[in-house]
């Protein structure tokens, strides 16, 4: 919920209130025509303000499927390249260190190797 549908809400709650503190004034005073005019539109006041707030529930809810529904595509784009994801973890691990999987043994630095066994 965002701090203007807040804002909004609390105004609508706020006016309601008055409107029927108002009202109840006005039928003290045996004005009951425009006591109840008052009370209905208090009334109306409360029902923007649950509309605001259930609007705000549903565009959260909305929100949050189009986000799953862009991470499942991001995950989707991304199987084709398991398998090569998986070798290339493989040859990681196989490798003596990352300097040898990164140049493919070809410029290896055996001093800074941590692997201990050079002779394969
Ligand atoms: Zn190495």
């Amino acid at each position: 919920m965002t701090g203007t549908t807040r804002a909004l809400r609390l105004a609508c709650v706020t006016a309601a209130v008055y409107l029927t503190v108002l009202a109840y004034t006005s039928a003290l005073h045996r004005a009951h025509g425009h006591a109840a005019a008052l009370c209905c539109t208090a009334f109306l006041l409360l029902t923007a303000a649950r509309r605001e707030t259930l609007a705000a529930r549903d565009r959260r809810a909305a929100a949050v499927r189009a986000e799953r529904a862009a991470r499942a595509r991001a995950y989707a784009d991304d199987r084709p390249y398991a398998a090569e994801y998986a070798r290339g973890w493989l040859d990681l691990h196989a490798s003596c260190c990352l300097t040898g999987w990164h140049t493919g043994g070809t410029d290896h630095d055996l001093v800074h190797c941590t692997r201990k066994d050079h002779s394969r």
